[in-house]
């Protein structure tokens, strides 16, 4: 032995000791026993091994610590996709944000605070809704769009027809397919028209004492073009059955900037009697699914006992409202950021990186609306690229970073990403080993 530091077996400190640092003991009351208790015995195990002295082990838990005692991360969204699915689709606003957390606890849901009695579950959400799309008669909200879908054909069509075109018979994503929910409901699809062209005709010729509902589904991933045709949602509403129609990405009104996305008032307008939405894709709030039309309608699926399976929570109701009564959402202020803003803030990015020695350009980019709608259309945005090994580093970093690698460059798009996350981004880059 040569006596050397490294060769003195240095003792780990037990379990009970460490967590007994009232630095510890303050996170075990934020956080948890399990939490801390884990973060303990990362740092033991490398005291351990030798890699920390003793007298660090409580500094290395606690660093080691998450902020939160979930494990869903922020992660900062440069990947030029607005509406993301495997992000979590629309970022909450600030507002929407707050509203959370005041209802997290017990709260007014479903209770009138004046007579002290029960009053509909999320009034001021729904009326709220109402407001903004005063072209229907009634509103309802449920768990998400699809969960509307189920809901509208078990409660119009179980044991009966939904007629609806080839051309609309699409899978959302992850495997699931708008067919097969709707048959799952007892409803019986009756399909018309072709993949590519379908007429206001193919509808009427078999229409008759089976039909629950017309269904318009508005094609939200993907576009069909060349020789088409599709039945207006007009022409469908003049035929004397029910049309609901699935709009998918829960604009409620149009968008200059997407002139091609169906939105609420308009499909209503033009005569549908049931229009269903999420919540968290253009609308830019939580999780759900908005149900809006003709009062007789929406009360047949509120009353179904399905509505109750459902159901959607405070938190929901929460951040809906806020959504809908608060400021511009991140999703419609991502949707109005020019490219020169865009490139601007590129340029400023690029500037701070290249000071430190880092290889990044502003680049032109090419962003999209995502699975959330409008398919198929582009949005000019300015990105910064840095070589590909940052994706892999941005994406492991404290701070996650998601970006998309093209032409063997990371790309970090930056219409999706708020203005004040640029220092984030500067700041997640300047942290990996140039
Ligand atoms: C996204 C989408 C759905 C699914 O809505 P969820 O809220 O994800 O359940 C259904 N239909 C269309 C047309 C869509 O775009």
């Amino acid at each position: 032995m040569s006596g050397s530091p490294e060769h003195i077996p240095r003792r780990t400190p037990r379990t009970d000791v460490l967590l007994a640092d009232p630095r510890l003991v303050e996170a075990t009351v934020r956080l948890g026993y399990s939490i801390v208790k884990d973060a303990v015995r990362t740092a033991q195990a490398a005291v351990r091994r030798g890699e920390l002295a003793p007298e660090d082990a409580v500094d290395a838990a606690l660093s080691a610590l998450p902020e939160v005692a979930s494990s869903l991360r922020p992660v900062v969204n440069a990947t030029g996709v607005l509406l993301h699915t495997n992000l979590g689709r629309a970022p909450l606003s600030a507002a929407a944000t707050a509203a959370l957390a005041a209802a997290a606890g017990t709260t007014d849901i479903e209770f009138d605070l004046v007579t002290g009695r029960r009053r509909r579950r999320g009034h001021a959400a729904l009326n709220a809704l109402a407001a903004q799309v005063p072209e229907a008669e009634a509103v309802h909200v449920v768990n998400n769009g699809v969960g509307a879908l189920a809901l509208a054909a078990t409660a119009l069509a179980a044991g009966r027809e939904i007629v609806v075109s080839r051309g609309e018979m699409i899978e959302i994503g992850d495997g699931f397919r708008l067919p097969d929910l709707l048959t799952s409901t007892g409803a019986i699809l009756r399909e018309v028209g072709t993949t590519n062209r379908t007429t206001v005709r193919d509808y009427a010729e078999v229409i008759g004492p089976r039909t629950g509902f017309l269904l318009k589904v508005h094609p939200s991933n993907f576009v069909i073009s060349g020789f088409t045709a599709a039945a207006s949602v007009a022409e469908l509403a003049r035929l004397d059955v029910p049309l609901v129609v699935d709009i998918g990405s829960g604009l409620l009104r149009r968008h200059r900037r997407l002139p091609g996305e169906p939105d609420a008032a308009t499909v209503l307008k033009a005569g549908a009697d049931l229009v269903i939405a999420s919540g968290d894709k253009l609308l830019g709030g939580p999780q759900c699914g908005l149900v809006l039309g003709r009062v007789g309608i929406v009360e047949q699926l509120r009353r179904h006992p399905l509505a109750r399976a459902l159901r959607v929570d405070k938190l929901t109701f929460a951040a809906l409202e806020a959504t809908l009564r608060g400021p511009a959402t991140p999703t419609v202020q991502a949707l109005e950021r020019t490219v020169d803003e865009l490139s601007g803030r590129a340029h400023a990015i690029v500037g701070k990186l290249r000071d430190h020695g880092v290889d990044a350009v502003a680049v032109g980019s090419t962003a999209s609306v995502g699975g959330g709608g409008a398919p198929g259309v582009s949005i000019p945005s300015a990105a910064v690229s840095l070589p590909d090994r940052y994706a892999a580093a941005l994406r492991g970093g404290p701070r996650p970073v998601v970006g998309r690698v093209s032409g063997g460059r990371c790309l970090l798009d930056l219409i999706a990403v708020a203005p004040a996350d640029d220092a984030v981004l500067v700041e997640a880059v300047l942290a990996v080993p140039r």
